[in-house]
């Protein structure tokens, strides 16, 4: 049961658990904790790749909280229990907030809303439940897992957007939040307001995002929150517009007699409630009807009954909705309350984020099966007995890699924990020790790939085993039918079961066979009709000629997925002059590039050293690349090729400026003088081509001043440096 001590929702039992301590072990522990809780909070918030479940995050901050109300001297500024999300990390420009932008307090079950409800009752001078509080409503809505904004609008038009940062303090994604569909850019009324909502990523390209990085050899998003996140804070909208981010809006703050939403009212700080909208639901409706997407799923209840019972239907349900819910966010409705309730701590004391439990299932391992995949990394995967988890019915959970089903101890006849990460995706969490009976096994990984028998490796200090053999059949088979499928050539109808066959016919033995295949050869095949046979040969022909980015993303490249894909099609375009047998000359250029000067990948948007090694590898005289792109050219394939780069959206002296910094400049670290470049609109690089505009060279410059110099690209001191960044000419 939670009580208040003006400070956040404590947990009793906690506070009682902490005051037994003495005081120089309470200040031990809250150390630790602090230091704990600091290191989350910026990985979640800045890199946006938590450590924790979000659960652990919530359980240590509580018994923080408890150790704060039973030694109040532990309470300072800097306490993770006092602040609001991280402040910005210095990548994009700051924004101030024209009000604080706050966290909630947080509830996990239904006691621990009714004692809200409580402290509502009692702070507005009613009488507790179950006595009528006739001028008490609240409004319940969906508590959306993104990244919280703020947008400004005036006169109607989107002017500028930032992230909450640390609640003063936001990031400029106003670029990034340009690319998103549903934001708009005019109003319908031309009126002058802060909006403030949540960015999203919908579960379905949350799980097609993954899979293309899982295909590209890149980290895995735990999550749709972290990868929308992640998607917002890019440093090029392109990569933001490649992603299908949403948004739904909550909070108005009107100016000019309009509304008046309070959510980040300071307390005290009382604000006339407008004519118009003097309540929550009132603003909901108002930023409808002013254009911008408002979730439907809320409602207004009477009591804090009415809330449970809300929560209590969207428990479950939830799982069927297209985005992913963490809980549901209470409000007191009228503002004129809210007002009056001020706030505490951080967030305010008239709303409440109540968090469904996370859902988790018991099931049994029955086996742990190697997978070879299309790099031939060799995955352990769980074979579950089914359960029913967040909405679906689940038989296998990937395991990762051994390093992992070490550290869960998971064996095979394990009984075990599961859920599903980000509402998506099944995960083993634990296994349940205390269950063995004595039959269970350690799961080993083969010394053999179980599909071709070559011995698997296992480079040093690398996580994953696998396969070495280019040829393993298993290895193909996932590299042809990732060609064929959805996120390659997509080539309807040719699905596993045709791909087996071809392959196990011989039909198929480079990708450009697929285009080879004669009606005749298709009718061959189990279950083929005359019809079928035609209809697949018509689904080939049309993949013969695809955009080059959808081509590239085919070739299944390590570490190249559809972002880089996009980027290195625009550069290639720009590399490659148009006109007959393109691909082919395409495909000499590359191994040229990657055999002599393989740094120069680097000068694709957004390719850092790993994904150029990558290419270079991919591409180069003992790689395959320049072989297979040959094949297809020779069996008629073509490609669309794209329009050259479009500069990034941005304003400033530096606005579509590529500058390379080199050497120490005075007053500048290397990351400020980037971050410098960054904040006036351009974009810094790694690699001095014909492309860059600018060398910014000090003392200590060496290669990169000697490129620059070669090509004639204007060299400037930090004098120069300054000059520019303050907009005047460099060399004035
Ligand atoms: P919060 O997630 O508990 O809730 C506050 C936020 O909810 C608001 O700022 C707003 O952005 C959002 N929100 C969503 N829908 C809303 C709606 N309809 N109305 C109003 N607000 C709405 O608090 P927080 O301060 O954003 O973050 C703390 C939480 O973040 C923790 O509880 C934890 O779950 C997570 N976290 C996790 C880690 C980790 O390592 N896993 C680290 C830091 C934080």
């Amino acid at each position: 049961m939670t009580e208040t001590v003006d400070r956040l929702p404590v947990d009793r039992g906690l506070v009682e658990a902490a005051a037994t301590l003495e005081p120089e072990a309470a200040a031990a522990r809250h150390a630790e904790l602090s230091e704990i809780l600091h290191r989350a909070s910026r990985l979640y918030y800045e890199q946006d790749a938590p450590e924790l479940a979000d659960a652990e995050y919530d359980a240590l901050m509580r018994e923080l909280v408890a150790l704060e109300t039973a030694f109040p001297a532990l309470i300072t500024p800097e306490s993770p229990s006092q602040r609001v999300g991280s402040a910005p990390g210095g990548t994009f420009s700051e924004v101030r907030h024209s009000r604080p932008m706050l966290s909630l307090g947080n509830a996990f079950s239904h006691d621990e809303l009714r004692a809200f409800d409580a402290r509502v009752r009692r702070g507005l001078g009613f009488a507790p439940a179950p006595e009528p509080a006739p001028d008490l409503r609240y409004v319940a809505e969906l508590k959306i897992d993104g990244l919280a904004v703020s947008l400004r609008y005036e006169r109607g038009r989107f002017v500028r957007g930032a992230t909450r940062g640390d609640g003063t303090t936001g990031e400029d994604v106003t670029a990034n939040l340009r690319t998103i569909s549903v934001i708009p850019g005019r109003l319908r009324e031309p009126v002058t307001a802060d909006v403030r909502g949540e960015v999203f990523m919908p579960k379905a390209e949350f799980a097609r995002i993954n899979e293309e990085r899982e295909a590209a050899g890149l980290p895995l998003y735990a999550n749709p929150r972290n990868s929308g996140a992640g998607s917002l804070r890019q440093l090029d909208p392109n990569v933001t517009a490649s992603r299908k981010l949403a948004a739904w809006f909550y909070q108005l703050l009107e100016e000019g007699g309009g509304a008046q939403a309070t959510l980040s009212l300071e307390a005290g700080e009382a604000d006339s409630a407008s004519p118009g909208v003097m309540t929550q639901a009132g603003a909901l409706d108002r930023l409808a009807t002013l254009g911008l997407p408002v979730n439907p799923e809320r409602a207004t209840a009477l009591d804090i009954d009415g809330v449970i019972a809300f929560a209590e239907r969207w428990r479950d349900a939830r799982h069927h909705l297209p985005y992913e819910t963490d809980g549901v966010v209470v409000k007191v409705d009228r503002f004129e309350q809210q007002e009056r309730l001020g706030m505490v701590s951080r967030a305010p004391r008239w709303a409440i984020a109540y968090k469904f439990p996370p859902e988790q299932v018991e099931t049994v391992v029955e086996d742990i099966v190697p997978y070879v995949g299309r790099t031939g990394t060799l995955t352990p995967v769980a074979h579950l007995r089914p359960v029913k988890v967040a909405g679906s019915t689940v038989a296998r959970a990937t395991l990762h890699n051994l390093d992992e089903v070490r550290r869960k101890d998971v064996r095979i006849g394990d009984s075990v924990i599961l859920q599903k990460a980000g509402d998506v995706i099944p995960e083993v969490v634990r296994s349940i020790p205390e269950k063995r009976t004595g039959i269970e096994r350690e799961f080993e990984m083969p010394e053999a790939c179980p599909v071709c028998g070559t011995v698997v490796v296992r480079d040093e200090g690398a996580v994953r085993h696998y396969c070495p053999n280019s040829a393993c059949p298993a290895r193909v088979a996932q590299e042809f039918g990732h060609f064929a499928g959805r996120g390659g050539m997509d080539i309807d109808g040719a699905g596993w079961h045709v791909l087996e066959q071809l392959l196990q016919r011989g039909l198929v033995k480079t990708r450009g066979d697929f285009y080879r295949l004669s009606v005749e050869d298709l009718e061959g095949l189990d279950r083929f009709a005359r019809k079928s046979a035609e209809n697949l040969h018509a689904a080939i022909q049309r993949s013969r000629r695809r955009p080059l980015e959808r081509l590239i993303a085919a070739l299944g490249i390590p570490q190249v997925g559809w972002t880089t894909a996009i980027e290195l099609a625009r550069w290639l375009a720009g590399e490659v002059p148009a006109g007959d047998g393109w691909l082919r000359r395409a495909a000499e250029h590359l191994e040229h590039v990657a055999s002599r000067d393989p740094a120069r990948f680097e000068e694709v948007e957004g390719i850092g050293p790993t994904v150029s090694s990558a290419l270079a590898t991919w591409f180069g005289e003992a790689g395959p690349g320049r072989g297979v792109l040959e094949d297809l050219a020779d069996a008629g394939v073509d490609v669309e090729l794209p329009a050259p780069r479009a500069r990034a959206v941005s304003t400033g002296p530096l606005a579509g400026k590529t500058v390379v910094v080199t050497g120490t400049i005075e007053g500048f670290s290397r990351e400020q003088a980037e971050a410098a470049v960054r904040a006036a609109g351009g974009k810094p690089a790694g690699s001095v081509s014909k492309k860059t505009d600018y060398v910014v060279a000090g003392p200590g410059a060496g290669s990169k001043l000697a490129r620059a110099q070669e090509l004639g690209v204007p060299v400037l001191d930090g004098e120069g440096f300054r000059r520019l960044l303050g907009g005047e000419p460099p060399g004035a």
